[in-house]
């Protein structure tokens, strides 16, 4: 049987209402209070966790304008994307770096689908402006909020046991180094420059151009629905084998997953985009609902989830509109990504552990495997990596404990965390976990000796402090 809405409103108060009745309880009604407090610049990234009081915003019209703004000024200066990074890779008291005014298409080549951009653009004009081009993105992260620069400066990934991270799709890159130079860098120019900058944190200069190696246009068949979790990772070598895509989002405190294909699409299938901005929120009613009897509430949830999400929801479309999904619900994550052929074990760890330590947690985890890549520092650099991420809703104030408590399981199978997510690693950790450590931090110390690119989080990261 095959439904378009997987999450069904009327199925899930329909599932509530019998798990009420059978439980002689009703659902208890959530109030969020927002408080805001207005103050001259003042900077937050997007889940709310990372702040700052910036004395300057910067936001340059032209290269020129960048070097002369390196060159005149003193003090901490931070490049910034769009602040969807979880990490304190941006917070900056002093100047905060804008690229938003240089964006666009620079050039591009029909014969080798390679285009050049301002690094500027984001993620979700970067689809229909490659689309008018006849091009396509190779992959992308399941959201499109990011530019392209803070996307490629963080490893940022999709899922695909052939696709790589997007900053293994940059081709060439221009990088203004903390002293004002501009340098072009590519696999055959600056190479080891190349190779630091596509995972460059923000701490080597500011990137303005990014050239990238697409694919051709082409449109997206996503495919959704529940499993069981144990069949599931049983099953996990043939789900990869036979898509192109393949992801899970497990359902911790159940027995159940969600199982996420993607493929070509058929050629003439009809546009079919839904997205439900509910689902989460639906999804713990269920699971608060199940927890009132706990004796019974991990089989209660199983039942609440068979009932309210059943079937196969479908999404077609172009490719970067069937890869993004909005996200309207504020979550923290921590990622960590473990060799590919350790993912299951790692993963069954986690979920045991959140079933010993933290049964109060609903929310989803996401599981997704990246091709390796050359990069000096990327979670994947040199090895095909299974990315495991765990989230908590930032509504929660203990979502530091959750995250802290799951942490130590990442680190027995070595895992690296996601630059761009919270994680608690620092300098000597993340040598033993990067072959190439110290020669990112001396092209680093070569570039911005007084450290005027790190703020007090990076100083740290990077043993500077
Ligand atoms: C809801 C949500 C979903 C997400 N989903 C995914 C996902 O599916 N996969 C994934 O891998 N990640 C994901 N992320 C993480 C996100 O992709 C990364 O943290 C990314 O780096 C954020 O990009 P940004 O444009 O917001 O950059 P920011 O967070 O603003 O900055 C990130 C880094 O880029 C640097 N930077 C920005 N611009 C420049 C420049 N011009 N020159 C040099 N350095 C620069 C900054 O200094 C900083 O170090 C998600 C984040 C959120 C909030």
């Amino acid at each position: 049987m095959t439904e378009n809405k997987l999450w069904s409103r009327r199925r899930v108060i329909a599932a509530s209402c019998q798990l009420s009745a059978a439980l002689l309880l009703s659902p208890a009604l959530a109030t969020a209070q927002q408080a805001s407090t207005k103050r001259r610049l003042r900077w937050q990234n997007w889940a709310g966790n990372q702040k700052s009081l910036p004395q300057h915003i910067a936001v340059p019209r032209s290269e020129d304008d960048i070097i002369k703004l390196l060159r005149d000024s003193s003090g901490e200066i931070r490049p910034m994307g769009s602040g969807h990074s979880w990490s304190g890779l941006v917070p900056s008291d002093g100047t905060l770096l804008s690229l938003d005014r240089l964006k666009g298409l620079i050039s591009h080549d029909a014969n080798t689908l390679q285009a050049e951009v301002w690094s500027g653009t984001k993620l979700f004009a970067y689809g229909p402006m490659m689309a008018e081009i006849d091009q396509a993105i190779i992959n992308m992260s399941d959201i499109n909020y990011q530019s392209m620069a803070g996307a490629i400066s963080t490893s940022t990934h999709g899922t695909g046991n052939e696709l790589g991270c997007i900053s293994s799709f940059v081709s060439e890159l221009q990088l203004i180094t903390p002293d004002g130079e501009s340098i072009r860098c590519s696999a055959e120019k600056n190479t080891d420059l190349f190779n630091a900058a596509r995972n460059g944190l923000g701490v080597l200069g500011v990137i303005t151009r990014l050239r990238f190696q697409n694919r051709e246009k082409h449109r997206l068949h996503q495919q959704t629905w529940l499993a069981d979790i144990e069949a599931t990772l049983d099953n996990i070598e043939q789900l990869n084998r036979d898509n192109e895509q393949f992801e899970l989002f497990p359902l911790p405190n159940s027995d159940k997953t969600l199982v996420v294909v993607t493929n070509p699409a058929q050629a003439g299938a009809a546009d079919q985009i839904t997205n439900n901005p509910d689902a989460l929120a639906d999804m713990e009613k269920l699971f608060n609902l199940s927890n009132k009897l706990p004796a019974l509430s991990q089989s209660v949830y199983n039942m609440g989830l068979e009932m309210a999400v059943r079937g196969i929801e479908h999404r077609i479309g172009p490719s970067y509109d069937v890869l993004a999904h909005p996200r309207t619900t504020l979550f923290i994550e921590m990622e960590y990504t473990v060799p590919a052929d350790l993912g299951v074990d790692c993963l069954r760890e986690v979920l045991q552990t959140i079933r010993d330590k933290a049964p109060e947690v609903a929310f989803p985890l996401e599981y997704r495997y990246v091709k390796g890549d050359d990069t000096m520092i990327g979670m994947f650099s040199d090895q095909d990596g299974c990315s495991i991420s765990v989230h908590q809703f930032a509504k929660y104030p203990k979502w530091r404990d959750y995250l802290a408590t799951i942490e130590p399981v990442f680190w027995k199978y070595g895992g690296r965390p996601h630059w761009g997510k919270w994680h608690s690693l620092t300098d000597q950790s993340l040598a033993s976990l990067y072959p190439n450590w110290q020669q990112f931090k001396t092209i680093r110390q070569e570039l911005d000796p007084k450290g005027r690119m790190l703020n007090s989080y990076l100083r740290e990261l990077l043993g500077e402090a």
